[in-house]
């Protein structure tokens, strides 16, 4: 029934103003079954993957229409699409019914005889106020907060905005999709006996690393914002407790806030990495270099799988989390189970591995204490492995040195169990904000990945790179020494070769370069 109030297909949702982590719970939960996402352009991107795998996400920029004439080609859109069984999650930015058009939209499902949630978002307002640490109201200053919009339908019926109670109203002034007409809107407002005294601000992109913000009177905002070239969307807030803001918000005082940092993990590993950056304020751009895939065949795993049953190995040694996965997640799609492990004992490279051994309430017997790389392992694993039998689960290419080095004292053979492949396409975006000069900080996560991503510069970005403009941050000193030979500086090296390892080393980096 795709009428059963107690059972809607269809959500508005508020995205909230940009930071992913913004959106409520409710607004996760419904995403997480979708069939169709109709979002805004401007929602963060990353909210898409909340949604199954299966679900259409369609951009409305995408659907036919220009601005205005778009509504009702996204009201046919969500009409079908619910009409049709599907679950339907129509996701806008901030809080749909704040200047978001979100009551037009319940209208059209109501006239057509569809159930419906709205979940509401923290609108862009409410992030300034926090990420600027502007309190909205004060018990001195404002006891009270209006949304306006700088931004009026011209063909609106009836009253247009009354400025003169606008500088009348008694409290904070927060000024939607007013930028373009600010001019227009400080005359007004002044005209109607508003101080050119009066505190007032610009955010642009408020929550997330791009925030900029400037502050000034009412007199002189105009000339501030043209002189920061602060351009639309931006909010606008207007008011004495604009001037009782902290001098250094929170988020701007985040080790990385502006700082532009590239990413070039895996795609499906990236996540963890672009929110923990997020988080220290960086803006984050993704360019996987290499993609992790099933293998096509799995004779060799089941092969090996096989030997492990009949106890033909003493260890198994594991050099990253996508071998443990691929290798358990083989396991269990021939049907068998853990059990078939028997007593073999398990080597992991780092806590990363490690982990994903625990995500199989498995644990590792040996994991190096500080040096997670191949070298790190072939020494802490070296006494015990003695005269044993060594199954090493890695990738369908990599480094030899673990084999090499384990087999002078013990049993050993290999066997692939993911395949590593380089990923198709550079991303033609953000090799452009290399060569523009857009992207500080090059994180390095492993030698294949150095290699595949540096093979992609070219002589612009090379350059940029030659004068320390764009810096490579390598995990360990080896994939520090695979940048310098492809003739590439390094910028520093992680002195624990771990995620957090390398992001500690950016943080350092331009902790350094700011005091310079
Ligand atoms: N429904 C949205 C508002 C949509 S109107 C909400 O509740 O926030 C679009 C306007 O919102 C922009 O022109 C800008 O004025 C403001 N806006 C949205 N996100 C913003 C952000 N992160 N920082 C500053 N202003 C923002």
């Amino acid at each position: 029934m795709q009428n059963d109030p107690a059972n809607p297909f269809v959500f508005l949702v508020g995205a909230g103003p940009g930071s992913p982590g913004l959106l409520t719970v409710r607004g996760a939960e419904v995403l997480g079954r979708a069939d169709l996402v109709l979002y805004d352009q401007l929602v963060p991107e990353r909210l898409l993957d909340l949604a199954p795998p299966h679900a259409e996400r369609i951009c409305v920029r995408d659907l036919p229409g220009t601005h205005p004439d778009k509504y009702p080609h996204i009201h046919k859109k969500l009409v079908e699409a619910a009409t049709a069984g599907k679950t339907v999650v129509r996701l806008k930015g901030g809080d749909p019914l704040i200047f978001g058009r979100g009551g037009e939209e319940a209208e059209s499902l109501r006239a057509a005889g569809l159930a419906y949630e709205i979940v509401p978002g923290v609108t862009a307002a409410l992030a300034a106020g926090a990420y600027l640490e502007i309190p909205l109201t004060h018990r001195m200053y404002s006891s009270s907060i209006a949304f306006i919009t700088g931004h009026e339908l011209p063909t609106k019926p009836g009253n247009k905005l009354d400025w003169k109670a606008v500088a009348a109203f008694p409290g904070t002034l927060a000024i939607y999709m007013g930028i373009a007409r600010l001019p227009v809107i400080v005359a007004e407002l002044l005209k109607y006996g508003k101080s050119p005294d009066t505190p007032a601000a610009i955010v642009e992109r408020a929550s997330v690393g791009e925030q900029r913000s400037v502050f000034a009177t009412l007199g002189t905002l105009e000339e501030t914002r043209r002189h920061a070239g602060l351009e639309a969307p931006g909010l606008v807030l207007i008011g004495e407790t604009v001037a009782q803001r902290a001098s250094h918000p929170w988020f701007e005082s985040r080790p990385l806030f502006g700082q532009r940092v590239l990413v070039t993990r895996p795609s499906h590993q990236a996540g963890g990495m672009v929110r923990k950056l997020e988080h220290l304020g960086a803006v984050v751009s993704k360019m996987p270099a290499v993609e992790i895939r099933d293998l096509a065949d799995f004779t060799l795993v089941d092969a090996a799988l096989g030997q492990l049953r009949r106890g033909e190995w003493d260890w198994l040694v594991f050099t990253s989390a996508n071998g443990v996965h691929a290798m358990l997640r083989r396991l269990d799609a021939i049907g068998r189970d853990l059990r078939d492990l028997g007593s073999v004992k398990f080597a992991a490279i780092g806590p990363k591995t490690a982990d994903a051994l625990r995500e199989y309430r498995l644990r590792a017997d040996v994991v190096p204490a500080d040096t997670f790389s191949s070298e790190g392992l072939a020494n802490a694993l070296k006494p015990y492995v003695r005269g044993n039998r060594v199954l090493l689960a890695r990738a369908n290419r990599g480094r030899a040195e673990l084999q090499d080095e384990l087999a002078k004292v013990a049993t050993i053979d290999q066997v692939a169990v993911y395949d590593q492949v380089d990923a198709i396409t550079p991303i033609a975006t953000v090799l452009d904000a290399l060569r523009r000069g857009e992207i500080r900080y090059v994180t390095l996560p492993s030698p294949n990945i150095a290699r595949g991503i540096l093979s992609g510069f070219d002589e612009t970005i090379r350059g940029r790179v030659e004068r320390g403009e764009i810096r490579l941050v390598a995990i360990s000193p080896i994939t520090g020494d695979a940048v310098r030979a492809l003739g590439f500086p390094v910028a520093a090296e992680a002195t624990t070769f771990t995620e957090d390892g390398l992001i500690a080393a950016v943080v350092h980096l331009a902790g350094e370069e700011c005091k310079k």
